[in-house]
């Protein structure tokens, strides 16, 4: 295919674009798809002779649709969203289409540029003071791997990169079990160990870490030889949006003069809303915070925001500069490479420029807005209902609840009650365990969600339970 028949086949795919947007309502959210049945599909070896754009395009329609889950379905309640909002698609298209690689500001001046400021536009936008810097990484998981790196360099006097981890004191990083398993990944990567990743025992509603049990345990590994290096916090855990009391925990941990990273991949977009600024108060104080626009925002994926103190730390843990990277005769510019772990870069930062001026943060905050009051309102009326219970209270737009049936096994009853919804293909949720039990949870995110879908999923739940046979556990 050649650039002369772009055009005919890129409009060809945006109208295509359009219908499947319009159309999304009609299809199951969930894949219903078996394993195996997409690989059996495609040829087992590759074609010598090129094939007309027809014939692939048909055949994306006939293996792949039906294989996938559809993230931007309007009553997707599963995970988090992962929405791709029209503006972010199109800004994807363009960057695709020039492709520039940007690990250097002179491989693509306007991708540096305008990453710093946009950078800055969403720094300002969560409410976060001046003095943080930003850059955006692939993924809020490298975003950690890149703190929790910086944290044991800072730890270990900026020696691990040179003369590795044996031999040093063990170090100790410091996080509740409600974090993300990107944690625990980081802490393999980073040569710290999954032994050395203390998890402090959680206290009240909001499931954060317990201050006072931080400090306990931090001067506990200082007598016995260990060199605490650092703290990783929780603003929305993944299971049920857990929060950790950050004005209590980033004083104790930076007594100790532990280095503060702060997950907020899901929930620091509802940030651009100044009420629930609440639940991260204390953030200002923070040495490392991430954030994904991929996530609730609209960026289309891949789009984590990665804001911290002291950039200095974190280039002096990252940055190589072969004589073939060097920028000669430019002063005062970034290479965003050096900020990160992987050295090519996508240009990332069009999407969110297209995205909050296509919609203004007014808009984006009307939508996060709508989706946490829809949510409440969906708890609320479970709640009301007798064989319901909200197992933990919205958390933002996320809840966790539960059926109940008398005298049936509760844990077996609600995977039959999940696997009986997502067959029937009208919402999509998923589960995860509250105190070693069994939850459904449910977000609303998506982009294109209403009222009305919300209270579709009230009833799709309700009626799936109550037409549920009852499972032997
Ligand atoms: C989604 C999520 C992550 C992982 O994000 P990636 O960008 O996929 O790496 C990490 N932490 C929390 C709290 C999340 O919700």
């Amino acid at each position: 295919m050649r650039w002369s028949e772009f055009a005919e086949w890129g409009r060809k795919v945006s109208d295509w674009a359009v219908r499947y947007h319009e159309g999304l309502r009609d299809r199951p959210v969930r894949a219903q798809t078996k394993p195996g049945e997409v690989a059996a599909a495609l040829p087992v070896s590759p074609p010598d002779a090129a094939e007309p754009m027809e014939v692939i395009f048909a055949d994306f329609e006939r293996v792949v649709m039906p294989g996938v889950t559809h993230w931007q379905h309007p009553r997707f309640f599963a995970y988090f969203p992962a929405n791709a909002a029209p503006a972010s698609v199109l800004a994807e298209y363009l960057v695709s289409t020039v492709a520039p690689q940007c690990m250097l500001w002179q491989t693509s001046p306007a991708a540096t540029e305008m990453e710093t400021v946009m950078l800055d536009w969403l720094r300002q936008s969560i409410g976060l003071p001046e003095g943080f810097a930003g850059v955006i990484q692939d993924s809020a998981s490298s975003a950690t791997l890149a703190a929790v790196l910086t944290m044991r360099e800072k730890a270990l006097d900026w020696d691990g990169n040179k003369s590795g981890l044996a031999g040093q004191k063990p170090l100790r990083v410091y996080c509740s079990r409600e974090v993300h398993t990107s944690i625990d990944r980081a802490i393999w990567v980073a040569g710290i160990g999954e032994d050395n990743l203390r998890r402090i025992p959680i206290k009240g509603p909001g499931r954060g870490m317990d201050a006072d049990a931080l400090d306990a345990a931090i001067r506990e590994d200082l007598k016995a030889g260990y060199q605490p290096a650092g703290l990783v916090a929780c603003i929305g855990g993944t299971g049920v949006g857990a929060m950790d009391d950050l004005a209590a925990v980033i004083p104790v941990a930076h007594r100790h003069g532990l280095y503060v990273h702060v997950d907020a991949a899901w929930a620091g977009a509802a940030m651009i809303c100044p009420e629930f600024r609440h639940y991260w108060k204390g953030i200002e104080d923070a040495d490392s915070v991430v954030f994904n626009p991929h996530k609730w925002l609209g960026a289309q994926f891949d789009c984590s925001a990665h804001f911290i103190r002291s950039p200095d730390d974190l280039v002096r843990t990252l940055a190589i500069q072969p004589e073939y990277l060097k920028t000669h005769g430019a002063e005062g510019i970034i290479n965003y490479s050096e900020w990160s772990v992987p050295l090519g870069r996508r240009f990332r930062a069009l999407k969110i420029w297209f995205l909050i001026r296509a919609y203004g943060l007014d808009g984006l905050r009307q939508m996060i807005r709508n989706h946490v009051a829809w949510s409440k309102a969906l708890a609320d009326k479970l709640r009301a209902e007798p064989d319901f219970e909200i197992v933990t209270d919205p958390v933002l737009s996320l809840f966790s609840f539960r059926y109940k049936r008398e005298g049936v096994d509760p844990d077996a009853l609600n995977l039959a009650l999940i696997t009986a919804i997502n067959n029937d293909g009208r919402i999509y949720l998923t589960q995860t365990r509250v105190d070693g039990e069994m939850v459904i949870r449910f977000t609303a995110g998506a982009f294109s969600a209403t009222d009305d879908d919300v209270k579709m999923a009230g009833d799709v739940i309700i009626e799936m339970a109550r037409q549920l046979e009852t499972p032997h556990a």
